[in-house]
């Protein structure tokens, strides 16, 4: 039966949350990231190059990590703040800016993770270009949202899926059987990462997408299209 309330409240208190007191204790040992984490006075960095063809200068981009609880079972790497460097001027003040913002994000702790996400969706209405290997990047901050990704990669806070062995075999045949079409028709040279007319795969944004048996199958990540 529901209680009937028949006095009007005048108050009310909301029951405590009781954590056994060894827990709380241990929790408060553990150090996680947040906005009042003192900057160490040396920090570890990884230095990123990035070349474009959009300028002939290379963009260089600095992410430093903070190690917190060094040497304990909760041990964690985490990025805690980026530079980035360039001879040319032109984006200056936008890549202050960025760079001011992203290393905001990183201090402020919790997931940080999306970030390389939102930046690498960022497209140049001026259009992208290919990279070396035939990826393409959608724009400048693609690329920077790019290099974030593959650092969170090296420092273990995103996980690299990658293929796997049973993928890459695949891939591997695939690209054995084109290159061996390609050498009796003597059609298109294969130069380079992948084959010259190569379409660009929707799944990874490589211009890596052959025909083969009437399937567009891409030669980087196995992805294949029959119809
Ligand atoms: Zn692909």
């Amino acid at each position: 039966m529901p209680k009937i309330i028949s006095q009007s409240i005048v108050g009310y208190k909301v029951k405590a949350d009781e954590k056994p007191v060894e827990e709380k204790k241990q929790s408060a040992e553990i150090v996680q990231m947040h906005e009042s984490v003192a900057r160490p006075e040396m920090l570890l960095g990884s230095t990123y190059k990035v070349k474009t063809p959009l300028s002939d200068h290379a963009l260089y981009m600095t992410i430093n990590d903070i190690v917190l609880n060094p040497g304990t079972e909760h041990e964690l790497r985490r990025p805690f703040e980026i530079f980035i460097n360039s001879k040319n001027m032109d984006h200056f003040q936008w890549v202050v800016a960025l760079t001011r913002v992203i290393s905001a994000v990183f201090r402020k702790g919790g997931d940080c993770t999306f970030l390389a996400e939102e930046l690498k969706a960022v497209f140049d209405p001026k259009g992208g270009y290919f990279k070396p290997g035939g990826k393409f990047m959608p724009s400048l901050v693609a690329e920077i949202g790019d290099a974030i990704e593959s650092h969170l990669k090296m420092i273990g806070l995103l996980e690299d899926p990658g293929l796997d062995e049973h993928q890459q075999a695949l891939v591997n045949e695939k690209r054995k059987e084109y290159e061996s079409l390609q050498q009796q028709g003597n059609a298109t040279g294969y130069n380079g990462d992948y084959p010259e007319g190569a379409q660009m795969c929707n799944k990874c944004m490589t211009k890596a997408a052959v025909l083969m048996d009437g399937c567009m199958t891409c030669l980087s990540c196995g992805d294949s299209k029959c119809g």
